[in-house]
Parts: C-alpha cells; sequence; structure tokens
C-alpha cells in the first residue's frame, strides 16, 4: 500500500515537471510521517524513502533515536524556542524559521552543540491569521540579523499554502513564493543561499512544482489519513 501510493506520488512528481519543462532532479519529495508509527517509515526506507518530514519536536527526536536505519529528519512544523536545543543537532533541515528571536535561539544552542544549522524562513504568504511565518513586507530585516550569523545557513525559503479545495487557487501563492525566492537571490547577500523552495503538501503538490517547489512535503498522499485520536 505504502509503496504503491509512493510510486503514485513520484509519478505524478515527473509529470508536473514535464507539464513545466523541468528536471524530477530538482525536486525533493519529503515523506511527512506525523503521527505515523516507525514501521511505516522503515518500510518507505526499504523502498528507497530518506527524507522524512515531522511537525513536532518530541516525535522527530524519539523517531531519530529508534529507527533502524539513519535517515535525513525535516523539521517542518513551528518551532518554540525553548525546543531548539533537542533538535538543532538531529534535523537536517529546519523549515519553519520566522522571527529574529528563534533565529537568535538557533544560533546560539547550534554553536553550542558545534554544528552548523541549514534553516529555512517560513513565509505566510496568503497573510493567514491562522497560519504561522513571517510576513512577506518584514523578510529582509530577519535576513539581514542572520546574516552575520556563524552557525546558520539559510537555505531558501517555506510556506503552508491555504487549505483549499481546488489547488488552483494557490497557484497565486506559489508564483508569489517563487518570485521572492528569486528577488532575494538577486540580492546575493551573505550567507543566505536561495536553493531551495519548499512549498506543496498532498493537495496542491503539483501545482507548486509547476510554479517552481524544490521540495514538496507529502503526508496523506503517502501514509494515508492521519488518526490524531489514537
Ligand atoms: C502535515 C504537514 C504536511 C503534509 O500534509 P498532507 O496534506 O498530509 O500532505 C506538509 N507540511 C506541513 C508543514 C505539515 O504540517
Amino acid at each position: 500500500m505504502l509503496k504503491e501510493n509512493l510510486m503514485k506520488v513520484q509519478a505524478n512528481i515527473i509529470k508536473a515537471c514535464e507539464k513545466s519543462n523541468r528536471n524530477p532532479d530538482e525536486v525533493t519529495l519529503i515523506a511527512v510521517s506525523k503521527t505515523k508509527p516507525l514501521s511505516d517509515i522503515e518500510e518507505l526506507v526499504l523502498c528507497g524513502t530518506r527524507e522524512f518530514g515531522e511537525n513536532k519536536v518530541q516525535e522527530l527526536c524519539d523517531k531519530y533515536e529508534n529507527i533502524s536505519t539513519p535517515v535525513n529528519w525535516h523539521l517542518i512544523g513551528h518551532l518554540q524556542t525553548n525546543k531548539v536545543k533537542y533538535v538543532v543537532d538531529k534535523a537536517c533541515l529546519i523549515h519553519s524559521v520566522d522571527s529574529v528571536n528563534l533565529a537568535k535561539t538557533i544560533e546560539k544552542e547550534a554553536a553550542k552543540k558545534g554544528v552548523i544549522a541549514n534553516i529555512l524562513i517560513q513565509v505566510n504568504i496568503a497573510k493567514e491569521d491562522t497560519k504561522f511565518g513571517i510576513d512577506e513586507s518584514t523578510i529582509y530585516e530577519l535576513l539581514d540579523e542572520i546574516k552575520d550569523y556563524s552557525h546558520i545557513k539559510v537555505k531558501g525559503l517555506m510556506t503552508i499554502a491555504p487549505f483549499v479545495e481546488n489547488p488552483e487557487e494557490n497557484r497565486q501563492y506559489f508564483r508569489k513564493m517563487h518570485q521572492l525566492l528569486l528577488d532575494i537571490k538577486s540580492k546575493n547577500i551573505d550567507n543566505i543561499d536561495m536553493c531551495i523552495l519548499s512549498m506543496g503538501m498532498t493537495n496542491d503538490y503539483e501545482v507548486a512544482i509547476e510554479e517552481g517547489s524544490t521540495m514538496v512535503r507529502v503526508g496523506t498522499g503517502i501514509f494515508g489519513e492521519r488518526n490524531y485520536n489514537i
């Protein structure tokens, strides 16, 4: 079941790349395994998946400690400053940095552990009240702060698009994100590398790829529905 789902998503990614004249090698699929057991993750590892996304620090750390084969863990959910110390040396990429305060804490904890934290800036591109992420208008202030940090590398941008019935409704936001990424790239800021654009989930990853996504985060499409009551 998981294998079939995975193959379907991979085929859809290739189709979306063909449609937009992109090379499928430019798009990384992250299997979002939140709430799912290690046995599911290990089954996917056998199918070749190495990139997994979790939205909670505790769950990421538990799975990190207990998995039989090492994989790459992406922290995709909101990160509280008091939890940075647990995850800074375990996540290969933190997708959800959205404030100077959080960046400062990551810099401090990464320095303590002697690691360099790879991060993305989360942008609330649709300006939804319910979503985390920095407003587009203040992103340069944040980058201006981070450019002097020696234990953080900014790798790009991330967004969670609105929940919509028709994924076409999100095309405008994905396009805006891509433009923002290009704008930032063109400024050649120290320490700020804009090679990753993390956008697109089960409902809208194909549209996101057509608009330039380089990392799609797919949960339900691979693992099936999540049950939060167990
Ligand atoms: C849960 C989650 C996803 C995956 O959502 P699906 O709709 O199940 O694909 C992607 N990104 C983030 C930040 C998430 O929290």
